[in-house]
């Protein structure tokens, strides 16, 4: 705890989850890097002791596995217990072995070349024997990482809760997180709109990107995280550690329906990653799913998935919203999103590759059984299901994509704005598609020219850029010609001083993380239709992303009342 005498030490970045926890820091190791190749045993040293080191190695992670397992419950145990199984194979640690012993290699090149290997076996296999290649992958850098006196890889798995503190963190490895462990989330990098920031959203865990002082913080330290502030206290005082935990033990809910206070209907949906969030969507209130993102499905997966598992993930989200609307996006790979069965790992810009709607011309295969899989789910379920492609940039394009949906029956077939091309030509998109759904995540980073994962760019890639808002009316103006909704799907949807001017601006819904519903619905609630068309001008009008948010936010008293 800090004395009354010195100043306390905090640090600063963007808030992107909202929440307060306060714990102890650990830190994320850093990936462990290839040995170099050729790396052979000094002439003094005893081939077989070398040898012999593997099998110790092997011995340590395994119980190290061995006993997270028994500390873990559910699917995290079979996972853990799999994996230590993993860390004894015969033919991994033999083969490592034999290599030291017979070419005399060093024994954490050796375990890498052996893990080679194998990995190749496997892929060449496919199927789940395939998907298992990711699991050698992970035991064998923890090997070479006991073998060279470094920590674990992977998120560290202590046995108490704790405050993460990374550089960065992968969807993937945000998604496995477990909120009842990880409390809070500091990154030093990291970009607000990241899908590691949208991830920690929607798990409520709190979560502080672009933190650049925080990769300062020590192993051990006790911090409070603000997830809202995007502060980070060092040694907080007692007080502020009863009073954030005062302010996350208060609630607020959705009854459901959401209007703004003379009744103008703004239907407020829900945000999907994993299917195992629908029901806790639904049971918050959402009216309805306004982006499924189905990769998320697939993060894990090597091989394309086949039609029949596809139907029963989409399946398990429609049945939580029987007889509601749900905005199924087909798969949306590149980037910070790769699947291996996807997309390529030699671009040079992957932001601006062969990603999204664009990967379906090299693989057309995947985007038909995925839209045969919808079709299927759609058919034996209630849900009024609508579709849409992401990153779709042209006319043609559009064109495309829904002249395949209509084929599959798949009547409501729709494009995601997200590319500013789009937006300009949101006239002649809407006269073929059925409606727009407008990705501010990306169509802030495409329109700024900013990286979405680079947090030092997070003054540019703010939805409140005024850029931004003329190209979302500009969307809007596109669906009004044609009489087509253009809802927003993006993060820009969950601040709901923002949602407030996307009302205004026209968006008619909002689609966002179930957690953030509670307060747009309060906004929103607080404000009449003209108020919100008001403060679109006043926004629109700014001539920075700052000016526009303070004119904004000035005239809605309600969010210091509501502490927003
Ligand atoms: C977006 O870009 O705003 C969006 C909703 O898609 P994603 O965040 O998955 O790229
Ligand atoms: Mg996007």
């Amino acid at each position: 705890m800090s004395s009354a005498t010195e100043p306390q030490q905090h640090v600063i970045g963007i808030g992107v989850s909202p929440g307060r926890a306060t714990g102890v820091v650990v830190l994320m190791p850093d990936p462990v890097p290839e040995p170099p190749a050729g790396t052979t045993l000094d002439p003094s040293t005893d081939g077989e002791q070398a040898a012999e080191r593997i099998a110790a190695a092997s011995h340590q992670v395994q119980g190290d596995l061995q006993d997270a397992g028994s500390r873990a419950n559910g699917t995290g145990r079979e996972v853990l217990e799999t994996t230590a199984m993993m860390a004894a194979d015969p033919t991994l640690i033999c083969t490592a072995q034999q290599l030291v012993r017979e070419v005399r290699l060093d024994p954490a090149r050796a375990v890498w070349q052996s893990a080679a290997q194998v990995i190749d076996q496997l892929a060449g296999l496919g199927g789940y024997m395939a998907e298992r290649t990711r699991d050698v992958a992970d035991v064998r850098d923890r090997i070479v990482a006991a073998l060279s006196g470094q920590p674990a890889p992977g998120v560290p798995n202590p046995d108490h809760p704790f405050i993460l503190l990374a550089k960065d963190l992968s969807p993937a490895d945000t998604a496995a997180l477990d909120p009842s462990r990880v409390v809070a989330i500091i990154m030093s990098g990291g970009g607000p709109t990241s899908h590691a920031a949208i991830v920690a959203r929607s798990l409520g865990i709190p979560a502080v990107v672009a933190a650049a002082g925080a990769a300062a913080i020590a192993e051990g330290t006790v911090v409070l995280v603000d997830g809202a502030a995007g502060t980070v206290i060092l040694d907080p005082t007692d007080e502020q550690i009863a009073r954030a935990a005062e302010l996350a033990g208060r609630v607020r809910t959705f009854d459901g329906t959401g209007r703004t206070s003379d009744g103008h209907r703004v239907p407020l949906l829900a945000n999907i990653g994993r299917p195992d969030g629908a029901q806790a969507a639904a049971d918050a209130g959402a009216e309805g799913v306004g982006l499924f993102r189905t990769e998320f499905c697939f993060f894990d997966r090597l091989d394309a998935p086949s039609i029949a598992d596809q139907v029963a993930h989409y399946r398990q989200v429609l049945a939580a919203f029987s007889g509601k609307k749900v905005v199924v996006r087909t798969l949306d790979a590149g980037a910070d999103k790769p699947l291996p069965f996807l997309t390529s790992t030699d671009e040079p810009n992957p932001a601006l590759g062969v990603r999204g709607f664009r990967t379906s011309s090299r693989n057309p295969e995947v985007l038909e059984d995925q839209l045969t899989a919808i079709a299927q789910a759609a058919a034996a379920e209630t849900a009024d299901v609508w579709v849409m492609a992401p990153m779709v940039a042209t006319v043609a394009e559009t064109e495309e994509f829904v002249g395949r949906c209509h084929a599959h029956g798949l009547a409501t077939a729709g494009v995601m704005v997200e590319v500013p091309s789009a937006a300009l030509q949101s006239g002649p998109i809407l006269a073929r598609a059925a409606f727009a759904s407008i990705g501010t995540n990306d169509l802030t980073q495409y329109a700024m020219a900013a990286d979405r994962l680079l947090g030092e760019l997070a003054t540019l890639s703010s939805p409140w850029q005024p850029a931004v808002l003329q190209l979302i009316a500009a969307t809007c103006r596109g669906g009004a010609q044609h009489d087509r909704p253009v809802g927003v799907c993006g993060e820009a949807a969950a601040d709901p001083a923002l949602a407030v001017v996307l009302v205004g601006l026209g968006v008619a819904t909002l689609s966002m993380t179930a957690r953030a519903l509670p307060d747009a619905a309060a906004v929103l609630g607080s404000v009449t239709h003209e108020t919100c068309r008001q403060l679109a001008q006043l926004a629109l009008a700014a001539e920075s992303a700052e000016g526009a948010r303070a004119a904004v936010r000035a005239h809605l008293p309600v969010l210091e009342e509501l502490g927003l």
